[in-house]
C-alpha cells in the first residue's frame, strides 16, 4: 500500500522545496515530487518539514538530573556523585518507565532514533539479574514504547581509572568483569533482539579511565565483526586528558588508536580537548565526533575544535547526552555560536551542515544509513517544523529559521518509518509526557535520596 504526505515546504539536504508530495511504501520514500497542490486522500504537513533527527548520544536516566544539579555550585566530579546516586536506584521497571517518558519527550522535540550509551547492566553491587540482559531489554521497550528507533550502545565499563583500578560502590553495576565477558552478554542481547527495523544494538567503550586497554579488543572485534556502531567517551575533560597521558603517554585519542578502536563506525563523544595528531588520526581513520554542546555548556567542558573535525572525513553527529535539555536545534545552533565565542569570528558553520549534523550524519554514527534524509529509497522519517510560530514567525520556510530560532515545542508532527508518531505536538502512544516524567523522576528521586544531597 502506498501513502502520500504531502508538505507545504521540504528540506531536501540544501535546498527547501515547496509542495513537495512524498509518496511512501513498507516505512521508505518511493517517489518524490515537487511544485504540487495537495492531494486528497494525502496526509498533510504544515510548516518546513525536515528529516528525522538522531540524537547521537544519550543517558536516558541522566534526565532525572535536570535542575537538580543546578542548586550548589559544584564541579563535573560532584555532578558525577549525584548522577551515581540515581543510577544506585534504577531497576528494570523504573528504568522502562524512564526510558518510555524520556523518549516520549525526544518524539516531541522531532527525534526519530536515539543512541543509549547504555551501561548500567546489573543489579545494585554487580550480581547479575536471572535474564543477564534486563536493563537492556527495558530501554529497548521504552524505545518501542515511545515508538522511536533505538541503537542500543551496549557499554562496555570496568575500571574507575586509567590505571585499571576496580569499579567501587555504585559503579559496581556497570561492570562485566572483563571485555570478553561483556562480548558475551551482548552477543546473547543481540540474537535475542534479531533483525528488526526499528533496534539496533551497538557496543561502546566507557572510556579509557572506564576500560583498561587489555579489555578492548574483545569490544573492538565484537563490533567489527556485526559491523555495529562504535561509541566511546573521549576527551571530555581536560583532567581526564592529563590522567591519560600519566599513565599511557599518551592523549585518550592515541590510546584508542593504537587499540584499534578508531575508524568510520566509531565516535568520538564529546571530542573537546584534542590535539592537532588527534584529530589528524581522527581524519585518516575518517572516525566520527559526537558534540553534545548542552551537556558540555552545563559541566563547564570546554569548546570542541569543531571547524577542523567538519573538514575531515568522519561523521559529525549531536547528543542531548545528560539531558540538561533535549531540543537538537538547540544542540546544532550552539556548535556555531559557541565556536563564534571561542574564535570572535561569526558564520564558520552554516545552517544547512548544522542540519545536516542533526539528521543524516547523527543516524549514520548510530548505524541506520538508510535514514535522515528526504531521498527516495530512504526511510520516511518527517519532522513539521512551525515557522510561524511566536520563535520564528518571519523567518521562513529556511533551514537559518530552524537551526537558528526554532526550539523543540515549534514541531508540530514526526512521522517515523512512515507511521505518524507525533499529531499536532501530541504523542500517539503516551497522551501524558509531562506526567510520565515527573512520576517516573519521583520514583528514582525519593525523599532519601534527597535527604542525603
Ligand atoms: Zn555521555
Amino acid at each position: 500500500m502506498t501513502d502520500t504526505w504531502w508538505c507545504e515546504h521540504a528540506w531536501l539536504g540544501g535546498s527547501v522545496a515547496e509542495g513537495v508530495l512524498f509518496s511512501v511504501s513498507d516505512g521508505s520514500i518511493t517517489a518524490i515530487d515537487t511544485d504540487v497542490t495537495a492531494q486528497p486522500g494525502s496526509h498533510r504537513l504544515r510548516g518546513l518539514v525536515i528529516p528525522g533527527l538522531a540524537n547521537a548520544h544519550s543517558h536516558a536516566f541522566h534526565r532525572a538530573l535536570r535542575a537538580r544539579t543546578q542548586r550548589d555550585r559544584g564541579s563535573f566530579w560532584t555532578w558525577r556523585d549525584l548522577m551515581y546516586r540515581a543510577a544506585e536506584r534504577l531497576n528494570p521497571d523504573r528504568y522502562r518507565r524512564l526510558t518510555r517518558a524520556v523518549y516520549a519527550e525526544m518524539a516531541l522535540a522531532g527525534i526519530t532514533s536515539v543512541g543509549e550509551f547504555h551501561y548500567v547492566h546489573h543489579e545494585a553491587g554487580g550480581a547479575h539479574y536471572a535474564e543477564p540482559n534486563a536493563m537492556g531489554q527495558a530501554v529497548i521497550d521504552g524505545a518501542a514504547d515511545a515508538r522511536i528507533r533505538l541503537t542500543l550502545l551496549d557499554t562496555c565499563y570496568l575500571s574507575s581509572g586509567p590505571d585499571g583500578s576496580p569499579l567501587t560502590g555504585p559503579q559496581q553495576r556497570f561492570g562485566d568483569g572483563t571485555g570478553d565477558r561483556w562480548a558475551e552478554r551482548v552477543e546473547a542481547l543481540r540474537q535475542q533482539v534479531g533483525i528488526t527495523p526499528s533496534v539496533l544494538v551497538g557496543a561502546a567503550l566507557h572510556s579509557v579511565r572506564g576500560v583498561p586497554v587489555e579489555h578492548m579488543p574483545p569490544v573492538v572485534e565484537w563490533a567489527a565483526a556485526h559491523g555495529a556502531p562504535l561509541h566511546v567517551h573521549s576527551s571530555e575533560q581536560t583532567r581526564e586528558v592529563e590522567q591519560c597521558l600519566a599513565v599511557h603517554g599518551g592523549t585518550p585519542t592515541a590510546v584508542l588508536r593504537d587499540a584499534g578502536a578508531l575508524g568510520p563506525r566509531t565516535t568520538a563523544v564529546h571530542a573537546t580537548h584534542l590535539t592537532s595528531e588527534d584529530i589528524a588520526d581522527m581524519d585518516r581513520t575518517s572516525t566520527g565526533v559526537c558534540f553534545c554542546p548542552t551537556t558540555e555548556r552545563d559541566l563547564g567542558d570546554g569548546i570542541g575544535p569543531a571547524p577542523a573535525l567538519l573538514a575531515g572525513r568522519g561523521l559529525f553527529s549531536l547528543g542531548s547526552d545528560s539531558h540538561a535539555v533535549i531540543d537538537l536545534f538547540e544542540e546544532a545552533r550552539a556548535v556555531e555560536l559557541d565556536e563564534r565565542l571561542a574564535s570572535r569570528t561569526r558564520g564558520t558553520i552554516a545552517a544547512d551542515r548544522l542540519l545536516r549534523a542533526a539528521t543524516y550524519d547523527g543516524h549514520r554514527a548510530l548505524g541506520w544509513a538508510d535514514a535522515g534524509e528526504l531521498v527516495v529509497g530512504a526511510r520516511a522519517d518527517f519532522v513539521a517544523v512551525q515557522i510561524d510560530s511566536i520563535r520564528t514567525a518571519g523567518g521562513g520556510a529556511t533551514a537559518e529559521n530552524v537551526v537558528f530560532a526554532a526550539a523543540a515545542p515549534d514541531v508540530t508532527d514526526v512521522v517515523v518509518d512512515g507511521r505518524a508518531v507525533v499529531v499536532d505536538r501530541k504523542h500517539v502512544a503516551v497522551p501524558d509526557v509531562g506526567a510520565e516524567l515527573a512520576s517516573a523522576i519521583a520514583d528514582l528521586m525519593d525523599a532519601s535520596l534527597e535527604a542525603t544531597r
